[in-house]
């Protein structure tokens, strides 16, 4: 058992659901309890889908245990194809009804239906969300897909999109732009979109590009062994991943590696003065291994932040985001445990955090300015407008999104030199961010010391003189955690039980060498 308050990821067969939510023409037969159709929302209200979920849910209560739940399940099978005439089902079972072993796959080949019936097997209580999408994925491509004529043209296959996954909408237009800029065709994307019979066309493509590891990798090697077909290694998210994208393509291909690079504004935005006041922000880094890999060179490469953490929930890319984590001389944190998260980020106490949702709720809490780079996420990271993350017009995307929580380059000059106004203080939050802004209380503008220790800022054992603190104050508020940390430990290494304006500058003076 493990206390769980908050899950970065669902139960597999959510990922089961979100492939066919993302298809056409397919249908989920899913032995669960009742009330698992709380999962439509995910689609209907986060996603804002304008149909239900292609699932048909076996629903059985209390009382059907005692009698014939496998019944149940052919009855719902059977009522699923009546009434949806899909191309092709695939049948599975909730954690509920994994314990139950009704064996769905083995009932619903009983049954002889008149289409292609795809057994799941997703280990509820072993694995999560992007293996049940992963796996069911690949369990359809197996199913269906075959070795078939190649295009004339030189095309290929988008792999990885799903309902709900973080901007794939509009990564899929994106990328399908670029491939076209080098003449390169998609011949299908999957299974965004896809239907049972655009899987069995996959194999006409010359090559596949792997958008998502997390939900299209293993679908991708089967391919590449079964098929023939090779598939791209770099996801294009950021500037520098786009080009060697670009590159990789065009070697694939035998095309040139041409790039329209025209609308891409993130480089010269990045390097314009107004960008100076970004340089060596010390940023955390949290997600799924695929956008924390590519968000950590573009904050690096891109942005000129300093990466001073990060680390993914989805163990299946922790060798990813170990090897990220080593280039920059950083240990990786794989762990799905958000305490475990919010403790590394206390710790380090950076300017900023780039995360998922649970990021968010962590960095309210430690008044971290935040931005998401990764599932999971809430509606309004759905939104109306264009915004992918991949490609060029990606890049402009995440350029807008990361600097928007940071307060503004000349507030906080002044802030720094005029901290006892009464508009424009630490605690009133940027200026561009209406709704944060508070007074500041007359107490605390009265007395420094009295203002509220900030979480992440922790006083451990030994003790802040008052005029140390005062001083610690001076301190930009954004940096003001490392100094309190630096000086704690500067003062414990030498068994100092008592901070004092000289230890405040001796510890400043020490780690400035
Ligand atoms: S079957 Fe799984 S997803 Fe459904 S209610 Fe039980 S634990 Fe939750």
């Amino acid at each position: 058992m493990k206390l769980t308050v908050w899950t970065y990821e669902g139960p597999p067969h959510v990922g089961a659901m979100r492939v066919a939510t993302a298809m056409k023409g397919l249908h989920y037969v899913l032995h669960a309890p009742q009330g698992d159709t709380y999962a439509d929302l995910l689609f209907t209200m986060i996603e804002r889908r304008n149909h239900r979920p292609p699932v048909s849910y076996t629903t059985f209560q209390a009382r059907d245990l005692g009698s014939d739940t496998a019944n149940l399940f052919k009855t719902a099978c059977r009522d699923a194809y009546d009434r949806f005439k899909p191309e092709a089902i695939i049948v599975g079972a909730s954690c509920t009804a994994e314990l139950i072993q009704d064996d769905p796959g083995g009932m619903a080949e009983t049954m002889d239906l008149p289409v292609p019936v795809i057994p799941l097997e997703l280990p509820s209580y072993q694995r999560k969300e992007n293996f049940g999408a992963d796996e069911t994925f690949f369990q359809i491509v197996r199913a269906l897909a075959f070795k078939v004529e190649r295009t004339a043209r030189v095309t290929c296959n988008l792999i990885g999109p799903t309902a709900l996954g973080f901007r794939h909408r509009d990564d899929v237009t994106e990328i399908t732009g670029l491939l076209s800029d080098m003449g390169v065709d998609v011949n299908v994307v999957a299974p965004l979109d896809a239907t049972p019979g655009d899987i069995a066309r996959l194999g006409a493509a010359h090559f596949n590009v792997l958008m998502y590891p997390e939900t299209g990798e293993t679908a991708c090697r089967w391919m590449e062994r079964e098929l023939g077909l090779p598939f791209t290694k770099t996801v294009p998210i950021g500037v520098g991943a786009t080009r060697d994208f670009v590159a990789e393509v065009a070697a694939l291909a035998g095309v040139a590696a041409r790039i329209d690079d025209t609308r891409l504004r993130l480089p010269w935005y990045s390097a314009s003065v107004d960008s100076t006041y970004l340089t060596g922000k010390r940023v955390y880094l949290f997600g799924d291994g695929t956008h924390v890999a590519a968000a950590a060179r573009i904050a690096r490469d891109e942005m000129g932040f300093e990466v001073v953490g990060l680390g993914c929930y989805n163990r299946e890319q922790a060798r990813l985001v170990r090897g990220v984590a080593k280039e920059f001389g950083l240990t990786a944190l794989i762990t799905d445990d958000y305490l475990e998260v919010e403790e590394a980020i206390a710790e380090l106490a950076p300017e900023m955090i780039l995360g998922t949702q649970m990021e968010r709720h962590i960095a309210k809490r430690l008044g971290i300015p935040c931005a998401v780079i990764s599932a999971p996420v809430h509606v309004q990271d759905f939104p109306a407008r264009y915004s992918p993350q991949m490609g060029l017009e990606g890049a402009n995307v995440i350029f807008d999104t990361w600097v928007h929580p940071l307060v503004m380059g000349l507030e906080e000059h002044l802030l720094h030199m005029f901290r006892d106004d009464f508009e424009f203080h630490d605690d009133a939050g940027a200026s561009h961010h209406g709704g944060a802004a508070m007074a500041r209380p007359e107490q605390a503008a009265a007395n420094e010391t009295a203002a509220p220790q900030r979480p992440g800022e922790p006083g451990g054992e030994v003790i802040w003189l008052d005029a140390a603190e005062r001083e610690l104050r001076k301190v930009p508020f954004f940096v003001r955690g490392k100094a309190r940390r630096n000086t704690e430990a500067f003062a414990a290494e030498r068994g100092q039980r008592e901070i004092s304006v000289e230890t405040l500058y001796e510890a400043k003076a020490h780690y400035a060498r």
